[in-house]
């Protein structure tokens, strides 16, 4: 954590939990945090679940999200939900290019970087998300993973159009696996991201940009993460369904000492 970003936690809830029980625990989530934190939170939860979301969610500084978006405004695109009708539910974020997204729907750089465009046309903020497999690290192309899907997703995007982007490093073999990433090996990813986006947009726009760490973060070890200089925050699944952890790792150490 570096004072000078403001950390970000936030949830994926994925495909779990119908309305009632997303409304119980977004109203759970708000009862508990501490509203001198000056960091910020962000659930995002299956699109079915987003109005009710938003309810428990009224008067709390807790920020809605989307898990994807579509790059089109309207038509014939089944199942598909545009930028518009995020914002409509609520949303003020978006992540996009989850690896889930990415392994199962087929998801490339190419459709990464339309949905980037038409989330930032729409006023949405993406949260980005890139990671490397286990077998793209130990044949030791981590590095350049990282480097195509960054270039990949910001491809044909202006610095003033980036600003407010949230980069979430999340390897593949650390999600839903229990394996975490070390400390040091989340750092030392976290540097070559912001490296990148350095060469991409500059050395002020790479000390600015928020670059969240994901995969297998959990209450116990929130805090030995977010001890790491250019870790911004958590990208967290499976943990933030349950109201007590997620809670403990909003409120990780670091952020409580401050
Ligand atoms: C995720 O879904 O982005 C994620 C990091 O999941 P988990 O925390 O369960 O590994």
């Amino acid at each position: 954590m570096n004072k000078n970003r403001i950390p970000m936690i936030a949830g994926n809830w994925k495909m779990h939990l119908n309305a009632k029980e997303a409304g119980e625990l977004a109203l759970a989530l708000k009862k508990g945090l501490n509203p001198d934190l000056p960091h910020e939170v962000l659930v995002a939860p299956t699109y079915t679940n987003l109005w009710a979301v938003r309810q428990a969610l009224a008067g709390s500084k807790i920020i809605l999200s989307s898990q994807d978006v579509h790059w089109e405004e309207k038509g014939a695109f089944t199942g598909a939900v545009s930028p518009a009708q995020v914002l409509d539910a609520g949303c003020t974020h978006a992540i996009i290019g989850h690896s889930e997204r990415r392994k199962i729907f087929g998801e490339t750089d190419e459709i990464v970087n339309k949905k980037m465009k038409a989330a930032l046309k729409h006023n949405l903020v993406p949260v980005l998300c890139i990671g490397e497999t286990l077998e793209e690290r130990e044949s030791q192309r981590t590095y350049r993973v990282l480097e195509t899907q960054l270039a990949g997703a910001f491809s044909g995007l202006k610095a003033e159009e980036t600003v407010r982007v949230v980069i979430a490093y999340e390897p593949v073999w650390a999600i839903g696996t229990g394996k975490t990433a070390t400390p040091e090996q989340a750092q030392d990813a976290h540097v070559f991201i912001r490296r990148q986006m350095e060469k991409l947009y500059g050395k002020d726009y790479a000390s600015r940009v928020r670059v969240l760490y994901g995969g297998s973060v959990k209450a116990d070890n929130i805090d030995s993460l977010m001890a790491q200089p250019d870790i911004d925050g958590a990208l967290v699944g499976g943990e933030s369904l349950k109201a007590d952890k997620f809670l403990r790792v909003i409120h990780f150490e670091e952020a409580l000492a401050r």
